[in-house]
């Protein structure tokens, strides 16, 4: 039996977690949060730490380790991702689950904040050896997740085939009622997911760009933009892009580089991503080793959409897009942060530029309760007031306080959880 373990993305993880609490620490201090509000959000209320056996097809057994931090339920059940990956630390679960928090407040969804996941590669294992990851985790949580309690959703590493068995294992276990399916958001539709949940993150994202350029006078036909990340996210942000007009002429995932002035099609990139798992071979004349050239790409909108810590001090001096926008959570570090800020080049923070995905999720979580299914026009519509109502907030509290986008974020998310505190009160 072993379990993972990486000492270099420990350190990293440890990063993110830092950079959460900073700028948590940097925002309560200048909104003069409430004393008990500043103290209950900056610890998560449970830390779940699990070890559980799998057999593997070879017929051994092997120990995994599982995480579900659940930061705050103030506003609603603890809601967030399970992310599948070698570099899953607690302190990695820890900051995406005070994201969380902040990012349902600042949607204003009735939902809290919660992270989780399993520290192990779901590439190394075989279809059956995944399924058996997942049930058994789902087993150890137990009654630590629920319908009304704590929902877990797809984050880096899982997708709704994930969800399925979560849903179907929790439903053998305990299910007992209809709105039993509302355990995990993320599934697949034909068991009780939302239609358009998948592409949600990478739109919303592209919503809020599309805001931010209405606010420019910039039309967006005609526009350039690079992606790094070319998953879930980064496809659909990719693909929303190309049909407003956009064209993408740089792309970066863990596989390749692609720089492509003329334009890449993000149509035929998705496919040939989803039949090779990377963007490497797609345009093999156009891969390029030297990964500054990606950065220092001078395009309107560069979209982060991979993973944390992408941009940090070693290249924000490079960056010269005319917007960032962070698809992923933390993919800028504080110190980048500062130099791009330094630099006039404007951030749509995280828990605003990704909070398409849990928007949609809640409303997948509405429909599995009332037994509905929506339409994929309403559930985009829907989205869309959601996210630009968000969107418009922010853009006059930072233009009103003279702060970033991001403070802004954080005045607004932290603001509304303080309100609730005051009013309920903190028993006894
Ligand atoms: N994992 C996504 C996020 O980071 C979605 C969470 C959810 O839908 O609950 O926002």
């Amino acid at each position: 039996m072993s379990v993972e373990s990486s000492i270099a993305a420990t350190e990293s993880n440890k990063k993110l977690y830092e950079g959460v609490c900073e700028r948590f620490e940097q925002m309560a201090s200048y909104v003069n949060l409430d004393g008990k509000v500043h103290a209950i959000l900056s610890q998560p209320k449970a830390e779940l730490m699990i070890h559980f056996p799998v057999k593997m097809d070879d017929g051994n057994y092997r120990l995994f380790k599982g995480y579900r931090i659940q930061h705050n339920n103030l506003l609603g059940p603890y809601k967030g991702g399970m992310r599948f990956s070698p570099e899953v630390s607690l302190d990695e679960v820890k900051g995406l689950a005070m994201l969380m928090t902040l990012k349902c407040a600042l949607a204003k969804l009735p939902l809290g904040g919660a992270k989780g996941g399993i520290k192990y590669n779901p590439n190394d294992h075989s279809p059956e050896e995944n399924q058996r990851i997942t049930r058994r985790f789902t087993v150890a949580l137990g009654h630590n997740i629920g319908p009304s309690y704590d929902i877990p959703a797809p984050d880096m590493g899982t997708n709704a085939q994930n969800m399925d068995w979560m849903m179907d294992t929790y439903h053998n276990l305990y299910g007992r009622k209809i709105e039993d399916k509302a355990v995990v958001t993320g599934k697949s539709v034909a068991c009780g997911g939302s239609v358009g949940r998948a592409s949600a993150t990478g739109y919303g994202a592209v919503y809020c760009l599309e805001e931010w350029a209405k606010g420019e006078n910039l039309p967006m036909k005609g526009t350039t933009f690079a992606i790094q990340g070319f998953g879930n996210v980064g496809s659909h942000a990719a693909l929303k892009l190309e049909e407003l007009g956009a064209a993408l002429v740089a792309v970066n995932d863990h596989t390749a580089t692609l720089i492509c002035p003329g334009g890449i099609s993000a149509k035929e990139l998705a496919s040939h991503v989803r039949q090779h798992g990377g963007i490497k071979g797609f345009m093999p004349e156009c891969e390029v080793d030297d990964l500054s050239r990606f950065w220092s790409q001078e395009v309107e909108f560069m979209v982060l959409a991979a993973m944390e810590n992408v941009v940090t001090q070693l290249n924000a001096d490079l960056i010269r897009a005319g917007l960032l926008v962070e698809g992923a959570n933390g993919p800028i570090t504080t110190e980048a942060e500062a130099v791009l800020l330094d630099k006039g080049i404007p951030i749509i923070p995280d828990i605003l530029a990704n909070m398409g995905g849990v928007i949609v999720s809640y409303f997948e979580w509405v429909q599995n309760r009332n037994s509905e299914y929506w339409s994929a026009e309403t559930v985009d519509a829907k989205l869309r007031e959601k996210l630009i109502a968000a969107y418009r907030q922010v853009v006059a509290v930072a233009q009103e306080q003279a702060i970033s986008l991001r403070q802004a974020a954080y005045v607004e998310s932290l603001k509304h959880l303080e309100e609730v505190y005051l009013k309920r009160g903190v028993w006894p």
